[in-house]
């Protein structure tokens, strides 16, 4: 492949009509003078933004009655209800309507730009933006990722990477190691899966960190092993991270967050992403159990991340969704009814049921055994039928019973246009209260970047966004924005 080189620099007011002081800012991400006031005087040292990709309304209460105390009168609240702050909007550019994808509402939580569906970094034209990431990445705060899906998928690659398409994903890969501010990678610590991505035929892009100096771990307890403070890549899977309820580790997300503040933490500050990935592919899948499931997962990194930020009050902590996913609903079939407590104690996800319901010989047992709660003679009957299916009817014969047993209701297998809750937790967390546009969270992340406390003077403002490749063969970045 041939790369020419491409060599832009970002003016800061042309660029990042964003930024605090700019005489060319067209829009201000604070509007409200109290927010203002908030911004400055509280602009934290860490930020650490959270994404649930596809977590809408309906999932964190769903999240709060699959872990109610069924002893208890009352429904317990959860780690989210201690930490709502307001809502956002999550539509995408006019061209793609409505209802947005995970790369645009990415690239507008990334960049504070709407996009069009499909967009990892770029606007409407094409164009590369400047993120968060790349922005914190300029102002000497150390940066890194943490998820549970491929590293290069929509959601972090936005923060990172400029392609027209989603997609492409070796394109993107090579963007993590090619894309530079001020000469150094955007992302000091990159942690979820996607060795196929990195580890190519034409292009070991992994290799190339680890010439750079990055520490590199392909198991969670390699990971572990790594010094404190070091630079490190961590892929635990060629593509995407097992399922949580098929993980060995149940807190897979908590565990690389712990691990990505060890390497991070400095006294300049850092910018971390989380994401849990999947909770948005158990809504596309109509999967409830795995829905519930990586929602916990999410739950207990949150329930870390508060007690991080007890002990290191500089810290903001920001969760959003992205949009939500499959029109979930908490009672279907015009039933006023919802039973949690099927999906507490699963012992495998539906998929891996699936392959496995082909090879059991006692199917009864197994089901039972596997699902956690015991199954009349109907049921029984049920399952010894579906053995016989396909695996691809198989699996959808366990989602369907596993909704007809808890009463949940699915509206598409794809995502929604309602709004999506914000939450908010430490220093400066006010900014975010209310309802909000999703491209309003990356402003304010704009802003407090600039506003920190530790704030060095001798950050050089040009940003850079470079191939990597030295010298020859100069292309018109406008008229081909990737320059291949
Ligand atoms: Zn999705």
């Amino acid at each position: 492949m041939i790369r020419c080189k491409f060599r832009k620099t970002l003016a800061l007011c042309s660029a990042i009509a964003v930024t605090v002081g700019c005489s060319s800012t067209s829009e201000s991400p604070v509007t409200d003078a109290q927010h203002s006031v908030a911004v400055s005087k509280a602009a934290p040292k860490n930020i650490i933004m959270v994404v649930s990709d596809g977590m809408g309304p309906a999932y964190t209460t769903a999240y709060r009655n699959y872990v109610d105390d069924a002893t208890t009168a009352e429904i317990e609240t959860v780690v989210f209800d201690d930490i709502l702050v307001g809502n956002a909007s999550t539509y995408p550019a006019p061209v793609s309507g409505y209802v947005t994808d995970s790369a645009a509402a990415a690239t507008a939580l990334a960049t504070g730009v709407k996009s069009y569906n499909g967009a990892i970094g770029v606007d409407v034209d094409k164009q590369p933006l400047q993120s968060v990431m790349h922005w914190a990445k300029a102002k000497g705060m150390r940066t890194g990722l943490a998820v549970t899906s491929q590293i290069v998928h929509a959601t972090p690659a936005s923060y990172i990477a400029h392609n027209e398409s989603r997609k492409n994903y070796n394109a993107i890969a090579d963007d993590f190691y090619d894309v530079r501010v001020n000469g150094e990678f955007v992302a000091d610590v990159m942690l979820g899966g996607g060795t196929s991505y990195f580890e190519r035929e034409d292009r070991d892009v992994l290799a190339q960190f680890i010439d750079a100096g990055y520490a590199y771990a392909d198991s969670y307890n390699r990971l572990a092993s790594i010094p404190t403070g070091s630079n490190v890549i961590g892929l635990f899977a060629p593509v995407a991270l097992p399922k949580v309820l098929d993980d060995k580790r149940k807190n897979r997300l908590e565990y690389l967050t712990q691990h990505a503040i060890k390497h991070l933490e400095n006294d300049n500050g850092f910018f971390l992403l989380v994401e849990a990935s999947q909770v948005d592919w158990a809504g596309h899948a109509n999967d409830i159990g795995s829905a519930m499931a990586e929602m916990h997962d999410l739950a207990q990194t949150l329930n870390y991340l508060r007690t991080y930020v007890e002990e290191n009050p500089d810290t903001l902590v920001i969760l959003t969704a992205d949009h939500s996913t499959g029109g979930l609903t908490i009672g279907a079939n015009g039933d006023y009814l919802w039973f949690p407590e099927y999906l507490r104690n699963l012992k495998a996800s539906a998929e891996t049921m699936a392959k496995a319901l082909g090879e059991q010989e006692d199917v009864g047992q197994y089901m039972a055994q596997t699902l956690g709660f015991e199954l009349n003679s109907e049921e029984l009957a049920h399952f010894a039928k579906v053995a016989s299916l396909d695996e691809e009817a198989r699996y959808g014969a366990i989602k369907a019973f596993l909704d007809s047993k808890t009463n949940t209701g699915w509206t598409s297998s794809g995502h929604t246009g309602v709004d999506v809750e914000v939450f908010a937790f430490g220093a400066g967390k006010q900014a975010f209260t209310g309802q909000i546009d999703n491209t309003d969270i990356a402003k304010k992340i704009f802003r407090f970047i600039d506003n920190r406390p530790h704030n060095g003077d001798s950050v050089d403002i040009n940003v850079e966004l470079n191939d990597g490749s030295a010298g020859s063969n100069d292309c018109d970045f406008k008229d081909d924005w990737r320059c291949q």
